[in-house]
């Protein structure tokens, strides 16, 4: 065992996803010297999030990486809801929000494509180091700090700190060895997301429409890609009774590109990518416990329909690096981290969970009668302004950073 206890590393995080990455970007750019270390070889390539909302942006461009991600990515300034049979529904025009925030839109922009980005603004600082291949395997904490075994190419290893966070994902291992319960529940259905350069907009869907299906919904999502039509990201749910090898083949990926675009059978659209996803909706009973915090998906997990979850742990990297920071200035004293755990805590059952579980209801709802009567709720929300407004405050996030901000 390599013990590298003579390492001053003020904090401790797991896990170089986008939240780890930001939490140490924020905590560097504030003097606080922290590791990373990170479980696999380099940064994960996977597609999954891929909607950044206006706050989520305005905080981003305070450390700098905004304008990059404004550059690669997808302006998308409205977005709809839909219908199978019925078609559009609604057309949400995000420059209603003109006056609340600085990005009156959504960006698309993978968030493998955000890593890189976050990596390279913390080359410069010289008290930030990121380790590939150190997966956390448990820590001990006491009043004085926490000391994290992680293991290594080189064997198990030991580092300390003052203060560890949890950024490590959905499973965390953080939060599994500081026993915090992670209570709520797993859908029975699973998530395909299946990648097409077919362009959807010859069907005039705008970048982003949820398409509502009492059979199976779809949501489509235009990302950045190396042509001009861009290529589009549909997830939509697997019932029980589908394998995953089943949906992960062709044949399945063209039906659900058929049912959306109602062509003739012979048709075979490109399909580009293919993926398959359990989906839980689930809160930490803490996002503190003594030195060890948590963040991320590591704290909150739920299902992508409105956009939410990395946004929502972006949310959490700056709320918990600025207290962190103030603690570990001498400016507050750990009391603060509670606050974090009340405030993000809250919005995420609040809004995340209570929003994403509504928009997954309102787009699989069966009973026809409740189908229009949502339809029609929606249309008259979006035909008047200022209710437009107020839907939009909530799913662009806008309310959930004001309702945490207000918890003292
Ligand atoms: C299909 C799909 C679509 C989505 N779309 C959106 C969207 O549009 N908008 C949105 O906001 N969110 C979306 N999400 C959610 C989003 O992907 C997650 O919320 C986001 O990845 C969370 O980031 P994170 O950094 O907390 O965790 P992760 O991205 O999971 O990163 C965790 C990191 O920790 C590392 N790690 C794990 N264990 C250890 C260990 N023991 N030691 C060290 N390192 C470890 C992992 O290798 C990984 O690099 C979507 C999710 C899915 C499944």
């Amino acid at each position: 065992m390599q013990i590298n206890a003579n390492r001053d590393t003020q904090v401790i995080i797991s896990g170089a996803g986008p939240v780890g990455l930001l939490t140490a970007l924020i905590l560097a750019q504030n003097q606080i010297s922290c590791l990373v270390l990170e479980a696999h070889s380099t940064l994960t390539h996977d597609l999954r999030a891929g909607t950044f909302h206006p706050p989520t942006l305005e905080m981003l461009d305070r450390v700098g990486v905004t304008q990059a991600m404004l550059d690669i990515g997808i302006r998308v300034p409205k977005w709809q809801s839909c219908d199978l049979d019925f078609g559009l529904v609604a057309e949400w025009d995000l420059g209603l929000l003109a006056q609340d925030t600085t990005y009156p839109f959504r960006l698309h922009l993978e968030q493998h494509r955000l890593t890189p980005l976050l990596l390279e603004r913390l080359s410069p600082y010289p008290h930030v180091e990121v380790l590939f291949d150190h997966a956390l395997t448990s820590f001990v904490q006491n009043e004085e700090g926490v000391t994290v075994e992680a293991q290594s190419p080189n064997g198990a290893q030991k580092f300390n700190c003052q203060w560890l966070v949890g950024a490590d994902g959905g499973r965390s291992q953080v939060r599994k060895s500081a026993d915090i319960e992670f209570s709520g529940y797993t859908w029975p259905e699973r998530y395909s997301v299946i990648s097409t350069t077919y362009d959807f907009a010859e069907l005039n869907y705008r970048e982003n429409a949820y398409i509502s299906d009492p059979e199976q919904w779809v949501a489509v999502f235009k990302m950045p890609d190396v042509t001009e039509s861009g290529l589009w990201r549909m997830t939509l749910p697997v019932s029980t009774e589908v394998t995953d090898d089943t949906a992960l083949a062709g044949p399945y990926a063209q039906h659900a590109i058929h049912r959306v675009t109602g062509a003739a059978a012979e048709v075979v659209y490109p399909i580009v990518h293919q993926s398959i996803y359990n989906v839980h909706q689930r809160v930490a009973a803490h996002l503190r416990k003594g030195r060890v915090l948590l963040a991320g998906d590591a704290a909150h997990v739920n299902n992508p329909l409105g956009g939410f979850g990395l946004n929502s742990g972006i949310h959490d990297a700056f709320n918990l690096a600025d207290k962190l920071s103030e603690v570990l200035h001498g400016q507050a004293d750990d009391s603060l981290m509670d606050l974090y755990h009340r405030q993000r805590h809250t919005v995420n059952v609040e809004y995340v969970q209570e929003l994403s579980v509504k928009n997954k209801k309102n787009l699989e709802e069966k009973d026809p009668e409740l189908r229009s009567q949502r339809r029609r709720e929606l249309q008259e929300i979006c035909a008047d302004p200022d209710r437009a407004r107020a839907y939009l405050l909530n799913s662009s996030m806008i309310n959930s950073i004001k309702r945490a901000e207000a918890i003292q």
